[in-house]
């Protein structure tokens, strides 16, 4: 049937309108629009793009690198911006006269923090640092992977060298979890950079005085758990060089005390009212909604901490027992859990009618950026923040999950030491917090208030 005029003016003007706005996009951006000479355009819009990417300093390795993402899941509107953050890349490496086989992760950093800021390239070049970092690290994997160019490993200096026995210790003798021994080794090379700059690693040379000038420069920019976990990190890291001898027993004195202001609060929870209201946002007839509805449950239900569900796997649950082990705890202890049913079962509809079918073991998957792969802690993270706006709780904390799900169990009568079994707290002070929000029992046992007889 013939379309009207007016319909074929807005449908061309639609068309103009999107070529415009879309200009460097693949032809999939086209196809709702699908007809014979519009595929025409897309197909000249394509070689356009091809020729554009040929004539770059990276030439035919971007050709490889999207067919690199492609094979890994990655949607097509992210390959094209990886691709234009490639394109950008190699335009700024002709300009600098630098072969491809010169890209270092050093010379990434460059790119990323002293051309980036500054950026005047002609368009498409995009400048969000983190996505450029992340895309540029793929390609180098790639180029390192095809042997295009020879990993170089850079040489270690003696803060590595130092920093890197420093994790030993931490993991052999102290026992410590991957993100607690990142933070402990970023804030210790800091505290590194600060004193020594670019003169030699001398470690006897350390005073009290630069501890407590330390911290007190970190204070102006850090919040007081950030500076707590600070303190903490120097500590640790100065109990490693006394056992190696380098620095005096009594530096460790040196490392200011912080209160813990934190600890003296009671801890933020979720209303009943704010948690149905959240388990009620997920739109459960999606895949995405499912997964998040049962990432959302691990904490509610079970109290689990972000790297914790990051971290399930297909093997830890025992649908027979109806129990959940954790492998990978922050602490490093292994709990077992029982598996509740409403957990189960959200679970269950999420493995047949949702998650993405790949060999990986782990529980929650990307479902688009890059397909498959499992959920990272920042992914989840965002998914839960998006889920509290749909609720409308005014709040970021994904931690308070876990805080409700604690308070709940302690006013029902749970005792200190079996919730801090199923929090998986190493010290009983850790789970004495949930205490100050137990109000019938704060209430059995206060004083009444006194009165004045006049
Ligand atoms: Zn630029």
């Amino acid at each position: 049937m013939r379309r009207s005029g007016l319909c074929a003016v807005v449908s061309n003007f639609r068309l103009f309108f999107k070529s415009r706005r879309c200009r460097g996009r693949m032809a999939r951006s086209w196809e709702p629009y699908g007809s014979k000479p519009r595929m025409k355009r897309v197909d000249l819009f394509e070689s356009q793009i091809r020729r554009r990417m040929a004539a770059n300093h990276l030439g035919i390795i971007l050709d490889e690198f999207s067919r690199d993402l492609e094979s890994a899941g990655y949607l097509r509107c992210n390959i094209q911006k990886y691709l234009r953050i490639a394109e950008h890349f190699g335009n700024w490496l002709k300009r600098r006269h630098l072969p491809p086989e010169k890209i270092t992760s050093k010379v990434i950093d460059q790119f990323v923090h002293r051309h980036l800021p500054r950026c005047r390239c002609p368009k498409p070049a995009p400048t969000t640092a983190q996505r450029c970092r992340t895309a540029l690290h793929r390609l180098l994997e790639l180029l390192q992977k095809r042997g295009l160019i020879v990993q170089r490993h850079e040489p270690l200096t003696p803060i590595d060298r130092l920093i890197g026995r420093f994790d030993h210790y931490m993991l052999q003798v102290c026992g410590l979890s991957d993100a607690s021994r990142r933070v402990f080794r970023r804030n210790s090379r800091q505290f590194l950079l600060w004193r020594f700059r670019k003169r030699a690693l001398r470690l006897e040379q350390i005073h009290r005085s630069d501890l407590v000038r330390f911290v007190g420069y970190r204070a102006k920019t850090l919040r007081p758990n950030s500076l707590k976990l600070l303190t903490t990190s120097l500590r640790s890291f100065l109990r490693f060089l006394q056992t190696e001898g380098r620095v005096k027993p009594t530096l460790l004195a040196a490392v200011p005390s912080l209160p813990a202001w934190e600890k003296s609060k009671a801890p933020l929870t979720l209303s009943r009212k704010q948690l149905a209201n959240l388990l009620r946002s997920f739109n459960r007839s999606t895949s995405l909604g499912r997964r998040d509805y049962a990432m959302t449950l691990c904490m509610t239900d079970l109290g689990l901490r972000l790297s914790e569900v990051a971290h399930l796997s297909l093997e830890d649950l025992d649908w027979r027992q109806a129990t959940l082990r954790l492998a990978k705890t922050k602490t490093g202890r292994e709990r077992l859990l029982p598996l509740p049913s409403r957990l189960g079962r959200a679970l269950a509809s999420y493995f047949r009618h949702g998650r993405p079918s790949t060999a990986l073991k782990s529980v929650f998957l990307c479902h688009h950026f890059p397909r498959g792969t499992p959920m990272r802690t920042s992914q989840i993270r965002y998914a839960i923040q998006k889920a509290y706006i749909h609720a409308g709780i005014p709040a970021t904390r994904i931690h308070l999950l876990r805080h409700s799900f604690a308070t709940n169990l302690h006013q029902h009568g749970t005792g200190v030491k079996e919730l801090a079994d199923l929090l998986g707290h190493q010290s009983l002070e850790s789970t004495t917090i949930y205490t100050r929000v137990n109000l019938p029992q704060l209430r059995m046992v206060a004083m009444p208030w006194p009165r004045t007889t006049t």
